[in-house]
């Protein structure tokens, strides 16, 4: 199996790439542009492994990517390159546009044209899988969860360029009988999170004895699953899904964003204690513009078609990704001086 991971060096991606590369024994080509939150230390785990390779390139240059799928001949490709953080596509959207929206398009091009050149039993075992999000559905309410069928209804830069992307794939499965899927996740945390987003932040200004800040007052719901569950998932779908469907994902796990700090502050208070209790240092700050109130994934589709479960409970999952933290600071060290040097980190504390 030949996969191309866009993305590979991110969050999600490294996980992926971990997962195809030492517990799959997939051959994986990772190809990413290296922006502030790519960082080839999320692959370190891999670094010489024969059956990994990387390539620094950006989705956006059709004639890169060709290149890449020209020489690496993969019969895979699993889509998770994007900007990813929602406050950053409200400063700014023009890089979530052109990669999500654009990238994606160049993507799935170049992509159809290699996939239209195979013959046989390799253009009939070819799969695009394209990585998304549940912030394509918008907001709940107090009850019900998304399904596959929920309609689309994005409230930020960051989700609207995510649900064109979704609709450009789904479009070219339609029209072109391109092989694709789609998978849409809910938030996920863990190892190599990126410390702008709210649980590295957490964490990371809590060891510092800096403020916690929570949007708003803290009620806005997520449904948090390891990131090494998600990888899982991730093959299972490309591997035994059905073309051209979706599977949402997530592990059932709602939480307010204030339990979320609150719970990281008591397992901090055990493991690395103050003189003070941690939550002392949780802030309110205003509310993120156009937040969703809650977001909750019905993953009966992927639990039953593929017979997928989230391995983690969110307490367990939550102790192994603080200890993580304490226990890798020279990971996080030098691009938690990067965000101090460069943004203004108060703002920078959402899910
Ligand atoms: P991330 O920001 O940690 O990583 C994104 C990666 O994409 C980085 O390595 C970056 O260098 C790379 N990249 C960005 N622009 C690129 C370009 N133009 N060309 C090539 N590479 C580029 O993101 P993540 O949290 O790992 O998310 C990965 C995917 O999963 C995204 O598509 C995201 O929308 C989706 N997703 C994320 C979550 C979540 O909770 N983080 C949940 C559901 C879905």
């Amino acid at each position: 199996m030949r996969i191309v991971v866009t993305g590979g060096a991110g969050f999600i991606g490294s996980a992926l790439v971990r997962h195809l590369v030492l517990d799959v024994g997939a051959e994986v080509l990772t190809l990413d542009k290296l922006t502030y939150a790519g960082n080839l230390a999320n692959l370190a785990a891999v670094e010489g492994q024969a059956n990994h390779r990387f390539l620094r390139a950006d989705i956006c240059d059709a004639a890169a990517v060709n290149e890449a799928f020209d020489s690496f001949r993969p019969n895979r490709i699993y889509h998770l390159a994007a900007e990813s953080h929602v406050d950053r596509s409200i400063t700014g959207a023009a890089d979530f546009i052109a990669t999500n929206i654009v990238g994606t398009f160049t993507l799935l091009e170049a992509a159809r044209h290699y996939w239209g050149q195979l013959e046989g039993a390799a253009k009939e075992a070819f799969r695009f899988l394209h990585v998304s999000t549940d912030e394509v559905y918008g907001s709940l309410g107090a009850t019900g969860l998304f399904t596959e069928t929920t309609p689309y209804d994005p409230s930020s830069p960051y989700s609207a360029s995510k649900a064109a992307s979704d609709h450009l794939v789904v479009a070219w499965a339609r029209t072109y009988g391109f092989p694709a899927l789609v998978s849409n996740c809910s938030n996920n945390y863990g190892p190599f999170h990126f410390p702008e987003k709210l649980i590295p932040l957490t964490i990371l200004n809590a060891l510092h004895g800096r403020k916690l800040p929570v949007y708003g007052n803290g009620s806005n719901i997520r449904d948090w699953l390891y990131v090494e569950d998600h990888a899982r998932a991730l093959h299972l779908i490309a591997s035994r899904g059905q073309l051209a469907e979706t599977y949402n994902v997530g592990g059932r796990n709602e939480r307010s964003n204030i339990e979320v700090v609150r719970g990281i502050c008591a397992i901090l208070d055990t493991l690395a204690p103050k003189d003070f209790p941690h939550s002392d240092l949780i802030s309110f700050v205003a509310d993120r513009p156009g937040h969703d109130a809650r977001y909750a994934i019905d993953a009966t589709k992927l639990e039953t078609e593929l017979g997928w479960r989230a391995q983690e409970d969110f307490e367990s999952g939550i102790r192994k990704t603080v200890r993580w933290y304490l226990d890798n600071e020279d990971w996080w060290r030098p691009l938690r001086d990067k965000v101090y040097a460069g943004e203004r980190l108060g703002l920078l504390a959402s899910a």
